[in-house]
Order: structure tokens, then sequence, then C-alpha cells
């Protein structure tokens, strides 16, 4: 399994109101400009929690350039990247959709729509798109 949670340390960096200079430059280095990517997706709203009722069932997307990702937090990116970069390569962690999932919801800042079973099954067949 690869490791896909950020350390009780970057969790604490991104709880705060305020992301400071050093923070910034800290998670910079670290992922690179997967980070800067994922915080401009936090900001712009492209973070989505989605509710499904009466099921009760959750999903969270991340809205990219061109389309929309399947996130599953810590575990799996429907995009590109995970699948070459992540999974067959190992060059990195996480794609930046995984990275603004976490971010997005430790600073609780993201979009939540409340759905129904029956949009959520239509939203499946678009989301199982791998490419
Ligand atoms: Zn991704």
């Amino acid at each position: 399994m690869i490791d896909m949670s950020l350390l009780p340390t970057e969790i604490k960096r991104l709880s705060k109101d305020e992301l400071t200079q050093d923070d910034i430059e800290y998670f910079r280095d670290k992922y690179e400009k997967r980070f800067i990517r994922a915080l401009r997706a936090v900001e712009e709203g492209r973070v989505i929690k989605y509710n499904f009722e009466p099921s009760g069932t959750t999903k969270w997307i991340v809205r990219g350039q061109r389309r929309e990702y399947l996130v599953i937090p810590q575990v799996f990116c429907t995009c590109r990247s995970f699948y070459h970069s992540v999974v067959i390569d190992r060059e990195i962690s996480m794609c930046y959709h995984l990275l603004a999932q976490q971010i997005a919801e430790i600073r609780e800042q993201f979009k939540s729509i409340e759905s129904t079973d029956a949009e959520r099954r239509k939203m499946s067949a678009e989301l199982r798109r791998t490419d």
C-alpha cells in the first residue's frame, strides 16, 4: 500500500486559518507544483462532497481543467497522473486531486451537494473513465 496520509504535523499546519509563507514553502518543497494546484482547487471551490440519499453514501469530486475526478480519500483518484505516477511509476504518493481533497477536508473548505442515489448511478458511469 502507498501511504497517502498527511503527517500529523502537516495536518496541524493546514488546520490554521491562514497559511504562512513558511507553511507554503514546506509543502511546496515536499509536493512541488501539486501543492499549489491543490490549494488553488480548494480556494476556487473545486472540491465537492456529494451526499446521496437515501443511502447516506458520499463521493468526493475534484473539478479539474477539463473534467471531474472521483477521489476516494487516501486511496484512489480517477486521473491519469494517479495511474501513471502513483501506481505504476511510484514517483509520487498522491496526485494533486488527492492532496486537494485532504486540504479541503482539513480546512473544512469544500462544497457540499445533496443528491440522490439515482443521480449517483448516473455520475458513476462518467467517473469510471480513467483517461
Ligand atoms: Zn488525481
